[in-house]
């Protein structure tokens, strides 16, 4: 039988404390689970923190600009999740959070798990609550011949789950799993002597803890980038993603994705032309990109991203600029003072880039 007792113990005694612990409404159960899609909880706190602050509502959220709101999430990545907080903020507006899993499922943004955690832990409903710390417990419980994503989505591991259900306690068990499998059952090196579930682990009995889950290798792809910083009286030129599949409605600065490292300058040039402006002459861009300033790589979860930041060492101004009849900017183009680009929502390579700036400014 599943050791459920010594495991609601054992969370009582060891649970961290987390400021979307200390009130179990609603809406800051649903915020943090979302915010702690793909991210560890120890980096969340300042954005929870900070969110929480500005918006301690849903309304006070559903008449928040998209933009200033973008503020408070940039750096955590998985843009997608902050689109969803964003609709279903707006469409919940002056009404109530439904109660059932099988509703706040069809919220925009919120998924199986997300839906699952907020009816256990708010609305104390009796579900199964399954995500990737879910899985990995009971791969090497179970010793279950998958891997982590396979077992989260089985339709067997939601009637698994629902067995080992407690009569009584199930939302702190299903959160008391959650925690076990982040810090005891965790990826690496898990704490096998310290686990409330030891005595019956099949995994830990057999000796084979480090076979579970299965793992499926898949080779990362890489992605190559080339960015253009272009200043002119001082003022840094910008373009915003508009219904782009990535980092919708964040700031960039001209960026160009191609499938070969190091490209000439000509090509940077007629690649950056198209985003920055039509009618920008080529002549005009080698101008201002004559000088490969740095080069850094950045991980995502389905790839890495190699990126090539390009600057120049000529000063134009508008007034230049502007008497040449070729020129003219995209729509979704800005020039922004140095001062302002902290006010604009950046993905990671723009901020990146943003930190060059700002801290060559303060040297
Ligand atoms: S005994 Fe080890 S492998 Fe088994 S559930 Fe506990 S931490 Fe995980």
């Amino acid at each position: 039988m599943f050791p459920a007792q010594a495991l609601i113990s054992w969370f009582k005694k060891n649970s961290r404390a987390f400021p979307w612990r200390n009130r179990r409404g609603v809406y800051g159960v649903w915020i943090s689970e979302v915010m702690l899609q793909q991210t560890q909880a120890s980096r969340v706190i300042p954005f929870y923190k900070k969110w929480m602050q500005r918006f301690p509502s849903l309304n006070s959220l559903a008449q928040a600009r998209d933009e200033e709101a973008l503020l408070y999430f940039e750096g955590l990545g998985y843009y997608k999740r902050f689109h969803g907080i964003m609709k279903t903020a707006r469409l919940l507006s002056g009404k109530s959070f439904p109660k059932q899993a099988e509703l706040l499922n069809k919220l925009p943004g919120v998924g199986k798990y997300t839906a699952a955690a907020i009816a256990s832990l708010v609305f104390k409903q009796r579900v199964a609550v399954i995500d990737g710390n879910v899985a990995r417990v009971l791969s090497r419980y179970f010793a279950i011949e998958s891997s982590c994503a396979e077992i989260a989505k089985d339709s067997k591991t939601e009637a698994l789950v629902e067995s080992i259900l407690p009569k009584r306690e199930y939302a702190v068990f299903s959160e008391a799993l959650i925690e076990l499998g982040a810090v005891v059952c965790k990826k690496q090196q898990p704490s096998c002597n310290a686990c409330p579930l030891a005595l019956s682990c099949a995994a830990w009995l057999s000796k084979r803890v480090e076979r579970y889950p299965l793992v499926l290798g898949r080779a990362q792809k890489k992605v190559f980038s080339t960015i253009g910083i272009i200043e002119k009286d001082n003022q840094f030129l910008l373009l915003k993603r508009e219904n782009k599949t990535r980092l919708t409605d964040m700031w960039e600065f001209p960026i160009l994705e191609h499938h070969k490292q190091g490209l000439s300058k000509q090509a940077i040039a007629k690649g950056l032309r198209e985003q920055i402006g039509e009618q920008i002459a080529i002549e005009e861009l080698n101008l201002l990109l004559t000088r490969k300033l740095f080069s850094f790589s950045h991980s995502y979860t389905s790839f890495k991203a190699y990126v090539e930041v390009w600057a120049s060492d000529v000063k134009l101004s508008h007034e230049k600029l502007s008497k040449k009849k070729s020129y003219r900017l995209a729509k979704n183009a800005r020039y922004v003072r140095k001062k302002a680009l902290l006010k604009k929502p950046f993905g990671a390579a723009a901020a990146r880039v943003r930190e060059y700036l700002l801290a060559k400014a303060s040297t």
